[in-house]
């Protein structure tokens, strides 16, 4: 008689990597199973809810959401929120397990490289250094300038905002952002968590050789269903003066980050303070251009008025030469409503090129609503030129040419 041993089957499970994990919160905003929980030490992921959608992967700075463990029972919440570490990695030979079943691992890579996940960085980007600044040993830093980015008669406050280092060094590149630690504490007595704001200027600082950064802060006056709100963070920042002091951790960010090469082009799209990384990349590229370090900049930039688009003065002052630009507003009195994907469609032909060139790299950055229309309007001119959009976004993503930022 021959017996029958029944061998245990592994499954993935999603975690958060407490090492890298900077506990700001965002992948808890972004999932909307109710799966992601957090305590005062860590952040942890419910197998019982988690689908492994890949909602909360993209929007995560550090890829501590990116962890995913074959485990024969998933670890509890509780288990979790007591970590330093996530556990070794069971294979299935040293478990004597039977193989993963397949739908599970299918799920897993499609949450991880499918939609989601993060991208490679450019294949020319500088090294970044990431999480030099942590929640418990912050950089700080002084508000040494200030000034009001939209029209006085605007309802919207975006503030520009320079805040300097001194001796402290805080390498940072175009594209990645700062967390910034608001004081005080939420209703239950917690420390408030820290946000990310993206570094608007680039490696060099604001004035060329200082070490300092710019940030363009949106003040949030209403949440996302159009309610009444005061922004913590935002208001913190955008209520600072000269003078004040600023807790810092960071930088974080790996992905999305400029190529480094001569000649690379850059398709920027972006809405609002997304445009905090363009002004950075192209500040940038405008340093370099005597250098004979150029290469194409087109740029497609949203705002509900002209009066509430940030840069728009300097904007309109940069050289052909470095940047084309496409503006498109949504509520400006006496125009049609114009939205960024509406001028994509305008400059299809100008669009495909790049979408067909390998030395071009696609950034977008803004609110989340704008990354379906900006996507169905890649989509629409890609076909209209012969091209497998589903397959063209997964290529580019994987060649670290598409990058995706959006709150
Ligand atoms: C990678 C990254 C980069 C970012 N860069 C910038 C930047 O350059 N400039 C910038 O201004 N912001 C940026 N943000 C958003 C920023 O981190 C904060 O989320 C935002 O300032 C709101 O924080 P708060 O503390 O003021 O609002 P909270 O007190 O956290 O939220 C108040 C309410 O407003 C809602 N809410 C949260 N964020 C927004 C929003 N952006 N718009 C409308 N409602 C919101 C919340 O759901 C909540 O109901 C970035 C976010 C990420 C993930
Ligand atoms: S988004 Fe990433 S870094 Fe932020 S709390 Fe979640 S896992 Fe941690
Ligand atoms: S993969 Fe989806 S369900 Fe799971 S934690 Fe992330 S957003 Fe939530």
């Amino acid at each position: 008689m021959t017996t029958s041993v029944v061998l245990p089957v592994l499954t993935r499970q999603h975690l958060i990597d407490p090492e890298i994990c900077i506990r700001c919160n965002t992948c808890e905003e972004a999932c909307k199973k109710g799966a992601i929980t957090h305590d005062r030490r860590n952040y942890a992921v419910d197998a019982e809810r988690c689908d492994a959608c890949g909602d909360c992967l993209p929007p995560c700075p550090t890829g501590a959401i990116d962890s995913w463990r074959r485990v024969e029972q998933p670890h509890p919440v509780a288990a979790q929120l007591g970590w330093d570490a996530l556990p070794e990695e069971i294979t299935e030979a040293a478990s004597g397990a039977a193989p993963m079943p397949q739908s599970v691992v299918e799920m897993v890579k499609e949450a991880s490289f499918g939609q989601g996940g993060p991208a490679p960085p450019p294949w020319s980007a500088a090294h970044p250094y990431v999480g030099l600044y942590t929640p418990d040993r912050p950089a700080e830093a002084t508000v040494v300038g200030k000034r009001r980015l939209t029209g006085d008669d605007s309802e919207v406050d975006i503030e520009h905002l320079v805040l300097d280092f001194g001796k402290t060094a805080f390498p940072i590149l175009e594209g990645q952002s700062i967390g910034v630690l608001p004081p005080g504490a939420t209703e239950d007595g917690r420390p408030h968590a820290l946000r990310l704001y993206s570094t608007a200027s680039p490696r060099d600082g604001e004035r060329p050789g200082s070490n300092n950064l710019a940030l363009t802060v949106k003040r949030v006056t209403r949440d996302l269903d159009g309610k009444p709100v005061r922004g913590v963070a935002s208001g913190y920042l955008c209520d600072l003066e000269k003078g004040d002091r600023v807790r810092v951790t960071g930088p974080y960010g790996t992905s999305f980050l400029m190529p480094n090469h001569p000649g690379a082009k850059l398709l920027m799209i972006c809405t609002g303070t997304g445009s905090a990384p363009m002004r950075a990349m192209t500040e940038r590229r405008r340093r370099r251009l005597s250098r004979g370090e150029g290469g194409s900049i087109l740029l497609f930039f949203g705002a509900r008025r002209r009066s509430e688009l940030p840069y728009f003065g300097p904007l309109m002052k940069l050289p052909k030469e470095l940047i084309d630009v496409e503006l498109a507003f949504s509520r400006e009195p006496g125009q049609p409503r114009a939205y960024v994907q509406d001028r994509l469609r305008g400059r299809a032909q100008d669009v495909a090129r790049l979408l067909s060139d390998d030395d071009a790299f696609i950034y977008l950055c803004g609110h989340k609503r704008m990354e379906q229309g900006v996507f169905e309007a890649l989509a629409e001119i890609a076909l209209s030129h012969e091209i497998v959009w589903a397959d063209l976004k997964q290529r580019l993503r994987t060649e670290g040419r598409l990058h995706v930022e959006t709150y």
